[in-house]
């Protein structure tokens, strides 16, 4: 599994985070710092969960 930012779309709101930590790392200004990312297995649902959590829809899971 691959997750991937768009960065134009993030605004920071750091609930992909808050969600899930062990998938998606912060910038010191509170956005998210991942840009295409392989997923680590067994952190598949967590990274799935971050990414329906992001209300600027700016992370893209890729099976
Ligand atoms: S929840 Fe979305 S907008 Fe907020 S930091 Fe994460 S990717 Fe960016």
């Amino acid at each position: 599994m691959i997750v991937s930012l768009d960065n134009s779309k993030c605004s920071g709101h750091a609930r992909c985070n808050a969600v899930a930590p062990e998938v998606y790392t912060l910038d010191d200004d509170g956005y998210c710092n991942i840009n295409e990312l392989t997923v680590p297995a067994g952190l598949e649902q967590s990274a799935r969960d971050g990414a329906a959590n992001c209300p600027e829809r700016a992370l893209t899971i890729k099976e």
